[in-house]
């Protein structure tokens, strides 16, 4: 019913969340993605702080793959988050459409995990990590969605199926900088085989209830017949993500580290 706020004209929608909208919108001839809030619909929800954190959190990050906020501004009963336009969909999208080869998929996990340096260097965990929460521009991969706009996000009590959730989570134990790496793995999984390593969290947490040791076997599912094609490293790569216990799990640090992919980079 409006076409332009704060110098910035609207264009067509971009897509939905839970509680609002984003709109394509224009400014001095640039592009830009325009989160639209409902604010009565927050205060109904009692989520208040888990907006104000997205906007906390999204307002600190700058590097090239995380998207970026520009500025926040509200009335009376919308919140606008004008943010950078990613004008080439969600990762999720982009596996099932174009099936990446592994020397992509790698390529594209490592994109992820810079994004993932300033993320730490700033203290933060992202929780809800997942390819539709990654975007694309001009094939630049982004992490988006910082808002742990969700209840699930509080560790405590989440809601709903996540194939992508760490075992700490799933068990509502405290967690850490780990439970983002563990999603890192099931995304990577993902690209390659586009199917999930864990097929449902109640089970993923029947087998690490089962286990006497805290290693989660992920050979187990690298032996289905569709995911026989995976070079030896990232079998070792997976095999050293998915380990049930988050202190034994291999850290950030230690993947940045890693010669690993070095492989899938030419010189
Ligand atoms: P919720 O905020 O409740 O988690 P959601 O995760 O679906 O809902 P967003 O991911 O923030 O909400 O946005 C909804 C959709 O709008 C996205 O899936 C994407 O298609 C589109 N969108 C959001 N931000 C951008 C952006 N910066 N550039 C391009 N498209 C975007
Ligand atoms: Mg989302
Ligand atoms: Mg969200």
């Amino acid at each position: 019913s409006f076409t332009s706020v704060q110098g910035y004209t609207l264009h067509e929608i971009l897509g939905k969340g839970s509680f609002g909208q984003v709109f394509k919108a224009t400014k001095n001839n640039k592009v830009y993605a325009i989160k639209m809030i409902d604010k009565p619909l927050i205060r109904k929800k009692n989520l208040q702080k888990y907006v104000n954190n997205e906007v906390k959190v999204m307002r600190e990050l700058k590097n090239q793959n995380t998207v970026r906020l520009y500025e926040a501004f509200e009335d009376k009963d919308i919140l606008y988050l004008v943010m950078e336009y990613c004008n080439q969909g969600t990762l999720f999208n982009y596996i099932l459409k174009n099936k990446p080869e592994e020397t992509e998929c790698v390529r594209i996990f490592v994109q992820i995990l810079k994004g993932f340096i300033e993320i730490h260097e700033k203290h933060i965990l992202h929780r809800d990590l997942k390819p539709s929460n990654i975007f694309i521009k001009d094939g630049v991969f982004k992490i988006a969605d910082f808002g742990l706009a969700k209840p699930k996000a509080l560790g405590s009590s989440y809601c709903g199926t996540s194939y992508f959730m760490a075992p700490e989570i799933l068990q509502k134990k405290l967690h850490d900088y780990k439970v983002d790496l563990w999603s890192m793995g099931v995304i990577l999984f993902f690209m390659i085989f586009r199917e999930y390593p864990f097929k449902n969290s109640a089970k993923l947490l029947d087998e690490i209830q089962q286990k006497t040791n805290p290693y989660f076997d992920p050979y187990k599912c690298l032996k289905h017949p569709k995911n026989t094609q995976c070079s030896p490293n990232l079998l070792e790569l997976f095999k050293r993500i998915f380990v049930i216990d988050p202190t034994k799990r291999i850290s950030f640090k230690e993947l940045y580290d890693t010669d690993l992919f070095s492989g899938y980079f030419s010189a």
